[in-house]
């Protein structure tokens, strides 16, 4: 029989097709309270959307360990024969919740991995690399790639004046308009936890890591032509690709692997291992097989699995910590904050936010408090320490003591840092293809904008390499029917500045 609709109070409902008027002309009556509560819900369906990587796509899986790294590691979720069910979120980073899913943008890779010791957070990305290593420059690059606060409009001239002039963005900027700038759906693309962590064991010992997760269904990208011709047809490419591939139980996997680096090798490599725009060559710290992800479950409802899903990579477990990353630590604050603002103070309430082991904490009241937000098991246990048998520290979870050195200043994050040598490697990867496909893709997007700032972005692509330059001028006076200028770019962004 057909369930009796009811009111959310629970009172049956008699009529939902007419409301109540005064004669069968209206005007309707204020006391049709189901019809005001019907509208002033319609009217709070939406939640403030994230700021960045607001347009998402997810699935729920398990991760499953086949390798042995307990060595590193004491996390449960990381031990051999481990299986872990987790959630996934892909998103993009710019584009508002309406935007089209094949535009050409990096590609949010969130993980929540729901083990025994609590949520493991994974908030990477598809490429390993980000655009800015100092977190106080995060929220002026994000302004780039947003709204012209007067236009409304998105700018090219402001994306490449602060890339032009922030040369520590090169890496990303390579990656973003080589082939992979636009997977052809999330199934099609790596991911990386991108900040570096750290593992430590039982022992006591810290060891750095990086994690990858390569794509078991191939590379695939669209060229920007192709991404055109998909978003002409549908702006929800991804979400109808993930969604229809699990739903035909065609489950997509990734490879799961690790890079480790002894704790003290920090000092030694002639790179900062904690800096965002820089990889850890392979060639020096070889990725390590660990397992394998698998998507294989959609949501039942989208908002209430994705959308109100909080990645934050302030979520580690027992056996994982952080590392000296300056953009890990900000993003540790500012994620769980944008989640607080976002969903409410008790977001890590909401069912798909809910840890899957035991929760004991005293926090108490606030907003969406419908759960009991002192978790102790004893009414008089609502603050600590007490007498009366509330939940208490467990010491053996303590992670070993981060070794650092060195005075609080403001350095400069740019001394020392060579921008270039790792684009260099990257570019000298690309066949000649790829290589004309990334000048084109960079005339493009760097129409129209000022030639000061073009020039400046110039000379740092002839830092990576002669032939990255020659190729991107030449592909511009092909885009605007002119013959290439002789180059007159020069060597340094600083001379490119006088
Ligand atoms: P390797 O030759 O050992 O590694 C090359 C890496 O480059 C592989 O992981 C490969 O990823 C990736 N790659 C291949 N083609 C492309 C492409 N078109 N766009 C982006 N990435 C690509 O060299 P190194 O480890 O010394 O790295 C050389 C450069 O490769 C780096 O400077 C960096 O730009 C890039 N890279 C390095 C990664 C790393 O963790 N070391 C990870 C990703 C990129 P895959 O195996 O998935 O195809």
């Amino acid at each position: 029989m057909t369930d009796r609709m009811t009111t959310s109070a629970g009172a049956p409902i008699p009529d939902n097709q007419n409301s109540e008027t005064a004669g069968p002309r209206g005007p309707v009556l204020l006391q049709d309270y189901q019809l005001i509560e019907k509208l002033a819900h319609q009217n709070r369906e939406r939640i403030p959307e994230r700021v960045v990587h607001a347009k998402g796509w997810g699935a729920h899986g398990v991760l499953k360990i086949t390798g042995d790294i307990s060595r590193y590691t004491k996390a449960k979720a990381l031990q051999p024969g481990a299986e872990t069910p987790m959630l996934a979120r892909f998103s993009t980073v710019a584009g508002e919740l309406g935007a089209a899913d094949a535009e050409r943008d990096v590609r949010g890779f969130a993980l929540k991995f729901y083990t025994p010791e609590g949520n493991w957070d994974l908030v990477g990305n598809n490429t390993p690399v980000f655009f800015v290593r100092d977190p106080l420059k995060f929220p002026d690059f994000i302004h780039t790639q947003k709204r012209h606060p007067k236009t409304n409009m998105r700018s090219p001239t402001a994306m490449w004046d602060f890339w032009s002039l922030s040369p520590e963005s090169l890496h990303q900027v390579t990656i973003l308009m080589s082939d992979r700038g636009i997977p052809v759906d999330p199934t099609h693309m790596n991911g990386y936890g991108s900040h570096t962590y750290s593992f430590w064991n039982d022992a006591g010992e810290r060891y750095w890591v990086k994690f990858h997760f390569k794509t078991e269904q191939g590379h695939r990208h669209f060229t920007n032509e192709e991404a055109d011709q998909v978003i002409g047809k549908t702006r929800e490419s991804y979400q109808e690709a993930l969604y229809g591939k699990i739903d035909r139980g065609e489950f997509p996997r990734w490879k799961v692997q690790v890079q480790i680096m002894p704790e003290l090798d920090a000092e030694k490599t002639s790179y900062n291992p904690f800096d965002l725009t820089k990889v850890w060559p392979h060639g020096e710290y070889p990725p390590i097989d660990i397992g394998v992800l698998e998507l294989n479950r959609n949501p039942e409802n989208y908002f209430a699995e994705i959308e109100n899903a909080a990645f934050s990579p302030s979520n580690i477990v027992p056996g994982i910590g952080f590392s000296p990353d300056k953009m890990l630590q900000a993003r540790i604050f500012s994620y769980a904050d944008a989640h607080r603002h976002r969903l409410g103070t008790h977001y890590e309430t909401i069912p798909v936010n809910q840890p899957k082991c035991p929760v004991h904490h005293y926090h108490r009241d606030g907003q969406m408090n419908v759960f009991g937000g002192v978790k102790t098991g004893n009414p008089d246990a609502y603050y600590e320490p007490n007498s009366f048998n509330g939940p208490k520290e467990d010491k053996s979870a303590q992670e070993p003591p981060l070794r650092l050195s060195g005075d609080a200043t403001r350095y400069n994050h740019r001394d020392g840092n060579d921008d270039y040598g790792q684009v260099t490697a990257l570019f000298n990867l690309f066949d000649d293809g790829q290589k004309n496909r990334l000048f084109a893709n960079l005339a493009a997007a760097m129409s129209g904008i000022p030639e000061e700032i073009a020039e400046r972005q110039l000379a740092h692509f002839k830092r990576v390499h002669p032939d990255y330059e020659a190729g991107v001028r030449k592909a511009r006076a092909t885009l605007t029917g002119r013959e290439p200028a002789i180059s007159v770019t020069p060597n340094t962004p600083q001379e490119a500045a006088e």
